[in-house]
């Protein structure tokens, strides 16, 4: 009786909350709230995971503060959406266009901070996902750069075609393959299984005298259903993601490395807070627990 009743409640409350979910996930259900894993005190599930990773719509279309992060990397996305850009004496490079609707916010942000979006040479992105990658072919059409992709996600990104126009591949590179510009070098890391072609790309920078290795790490987030190639993918992926040099951990959503809180310790002047090397693994151990305890759902639920 009383579970009847707590159905019969959750119910209710599914129907009262219907409309409000539904304009947000209109196509898609979005992720259980199971399995919860817990990591350095915080508890995760993949629903908690994609609400963090993108928050409202607003979040994603709206600029977060144009910043520099270190050297000469600078962060020009949305509050939830990282957009990088890299700039040396011979022009620069874009890191993840993301939506096509952000690119003109990213062309205001890259302008505040002194630099021409024009002066782009190079576009390259963490993964073939629209939150990424969408804006790929308005930003190339704007700049004249070239889009290069790792050739295991060329085809999710041709796949991405926002108002039927095609999505541009000027260079396709494979693991461990670089694009140099300027004096500045990021290489490519295939850490596949979110997409096929996930792309954690490495550089070095300078700053006060001294170097430090960034990585752009490519998310880690498991899918719901974890196919045995993926799982393939994701095991090897977590091992070169855990061995990448690594003193300023970035992501493809500010979330992954603590951006907002980062941010705000800037203003207090002091050591730069970008510079955290004891928690370049943090994001890779949060994926990971997830992703163990998604498999071992799958594999309690096979009849
Ligand atoms: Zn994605």
């Amino acid at each position: 009786m009383f579970r009847g009743l707590t159905l019969f409640t959750l119910l209710i409350a599914a129907v009262v909350l219907g409309p409000g979910v539904h304009t947000t996930r209109a196509q898609n259900p979005g992720p259980p709230d199971r399995p919860a894993v817990t990591v350095r005190g915080q508890t995760y599930t993949p629903r908690s995971i994609l609400a963090r990773n993108m928050g409202t719509p607003e979040d994603q279309t709206t600029a977060f503060a144009p910043h520099k992060v270190v050297g000469n990397i600078y962060y020009v996305g949305t509050r939830t959406l990282s957009s990088f850009l890299v700039t040396t004496p011979q022009g620069h490079i874009l890191v993840n266009t993301t939506y096509e609707r952000n690119v003109p916010t990213i062309e205001k942000s890259v302008a505040q901070l002194g630099f021409k979006f024009s002066d782009i040479k190079f576009i390259i992105g963490n993964h073939a996902h629209g939150d990424h990658q969408e804006g790929d072919a308005l930003a190339r059409q704007m700049t004249g750069a070239q889009v290069v992709a790792m050739a295991e996600d060329v085809p999710a990104l041709q796949a991405i075609k926002p108002g039927g126009k095609e999505h541009p591949v000027d260079r396709v590179i494979r693991d461990g393959e670089s694009v140099t510009l300027g004096g500045t070098t990021l290489v490519a890391h295939l850490t596949a299984g979110h997409t096929r072609g996930c792309t954690a790309w490495t550089t070095s920078v300078q700053e006060g005298g001294r170097s430090y290795n960034v990585v752009f790490y490519c998310s880690l987030r498991a899918p719901g259903k974890i196919s045995p190639e993926v799982e393939t993918e994701f095991n090897r992926s977590f091992k070169i993601a855990r061995s990448l040099p690594c003193d300023v951990p970035l992501g493809d959503h500010p979330a992954q490395y603590n951006m907002h809180a980062k941010h705000a310790k800037l203003q207090g002047g002091g050591a730069n807070p970008f510079i955290d090397a004891s928690n370049c693994t943090a994001e890779a151990d949060i994926q990971e627990a997830m992703f163990r305890a998604g498999l071992e759902e799958q594999k309690g639920a096979q009849p």
